[in-house]
This record gives structure tokens, C-alpha cells and sequence, in this order.
């Protein structure tokens, strides 16, 4: 039996490198999509979003001398790359998917509502959410709570490539230690990097759950759905 009904993944632009250093890797696309396909398998509803890091992230723009406005709609419009490849990636192993965006941009994708991504996921179509909030000065972890908390998801699984959350980096400091759960002011308090604030925030007032795992080994989402507690989950 699947713990959830109806979930929000949210994947870094940077997680699909994998081994390269920019843009995308074939190898870690078709990983994410089969695990997505083997979820979306369990009957579970499924909405995407994806960060876009790997190409291009509007402050490190604005530090290279961009407008900053138009350095976010570039991150913006490179997660629309990025949502485009899981979706043709999802496609090619015959999982529905559909493309939203939060700024109007047909034929590319369909522009997005509560309504369309209910429809879609209701359709058995795994809802790929691209362009993050449509807004510049924002960031995907904030996107992915807003269209977690408006399809009303049941949580919001946040893959990255560390199994969960740690006192410290982990990559850094091998004496850091990982928390089985931990509460959104906690998260907040200790200056966790978890997601930016503004996301954590927004979670913690519409009491969004986080459950940080793991996915860039295959079969973690399946083993989280499943209800294995190989993560940290953030609570209120
Ligand atoms: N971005 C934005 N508004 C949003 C979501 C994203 O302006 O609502 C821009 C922002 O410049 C950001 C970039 O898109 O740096 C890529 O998103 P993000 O940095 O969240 O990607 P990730 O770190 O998850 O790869």
C-alpha cells in the first residue's frame, strides 16, 4: 500500500549533470524517468518540479554583471529545458507525462493552473511543472511549495544527492550527523541548507511536509514511497 496519494518531486538542475559538469546527462535522465515511471506504476499521482542550476541560476548571473531580472528568466527558461528532457525522457519508456509552465509559452508546454494539473494527474499523466513561479527573485525550492501546497499534495519529496539532512555538510565534515526528522523552525534556526527560507517558510505555514532522500540511487524514490526511512522528514 503507497503512503501518499498524490506527492511533489522536486529535482535540482544540478542533480541531472550527474557525472558532467554542465548541462545534461542521458545516463541520470533516463534513472530519474524510469524511477518516476516505476512510482507513477504504484497509482500514485505524481507533479514535477525541476530546478535549473545546470545551465544557468540568475544570481550567479547578476554576479557576472547580468540584470538580475533578466539573468531569473534565463534560470527560468532553463528549467523549461530541463522539464522538456524528463518529459521526452519519460516518453520514450511510455510514461504520460504533461509539460505546465508558469509562463505562457505554447506550443512548448500548456500554461499552467490548479485545474490543468489536477486534470493531468487525475489522467494518470505525470504534471511537469517548468519556469518555477514565473516570477524572478525566486528559486524552484519556492516553486516546488507553491505547486506542492496548490495541487495539495501530500508531501513534497525533495531529491538531491545526499541522503537526508545533516548537522553539517557532509561533504565537508565527516563528524556531521543526520537527523531522522527535524521541524521547519529548526531548519530554519540552524541555517540548514536545505531549501532557501522563503520555501521553508511557505511550508511550515501551509504544513507541506519535506522529505529529503537521496535519487540519485535508483530505486530510493520506490523505497520512500514504499515507506522506508532512508531520509529526514521536516515537519512542523
Ligand atoms: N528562477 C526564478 N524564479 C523561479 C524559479 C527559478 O527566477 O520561480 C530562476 C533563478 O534564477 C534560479 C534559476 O531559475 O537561479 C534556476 O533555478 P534553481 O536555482 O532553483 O535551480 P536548482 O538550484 O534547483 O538547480
Amino acid at each position: 500500500m503507497a503512503r501518499f496519494k498524490r506527492i511533489l518531486l522536486k529535482l535540482s538542475g544540478e542533480s541531472l549533470m550527474g557525472e558532467k559538469g554542465y548541462g545534461i546527462d542521458e545516463k541520470r535522465l533516463s534513472d530519474y524517468a524510469r524511477q518516476i515511471k516505476e512510482a507513477a506504476g504504484m497509482g500514485i499521482q505524481i507533479g514535477i518540479v525541476i530546478g535549473g542550476g545546470n545551465i544557468f541560476r540568475g544570481l550567479t548571473g547578476a554576479g557576472k554583471g547580468f540584470d538580475r531580472v533578466k539573468g531569473d528568466q534565463m534560470g527560468m527558461c532553463a528549467t523549461v529545458i530541463n522539464s522538456l528532457a524528463l518529459s521526452s525522457a519519460l516518453d520514450a519508456i511510455g510514461q504520460k507525462n504533461r509539460v505546465l509552465t508558469a509562463i505562457r509559452m505554447e506550443p512548448i508546454g500548456q500554461y499552467y493552473s490548479k485545474q490543468a494539473a489536477i486534470e493531468a494527474m487525475q489522467n494518470g499523466e505525470v504534471a511537469i511543472f517548468s519556469a518555477g513561479t514565473g516570477s524572478p527573485y525566486f528559486t524552484t525550492d519556492t516553486g516546488s511549495s507553491l505547486r506542492g501546497i496548490e495541487i495539495e499534495a501530500d508531501v513534497m519529496l525533495k531529491g538531491t544527492r545526499v541522503d537526508g539532512i545533516y548537522t553539517a555538510d557532509p561533504e565537508k565534515d565527516p563528524t556531521a550527523t543526520k537527523f531522522r526528522d527535524i521541524t521547519y523552525s529548526d531548519v530554519i534556526a540552524k541555517g540548514l541548507k536545505v531549501m532557501d527560507i522563503t520555501a521553508t517558510a511557505m511550508c511550515m505555514q501551509n504544513n507541506l511536509p519535506i522529505y529529503v532522500f537521496n535519487m540519485d540511487i535508483v530505486g530510493n524514490l520506490k523505497r520512500v514511497l514504499d515507506g522506508e526511512d532512508i531520509g529526514t522528514l521536516v515537519h512542523n
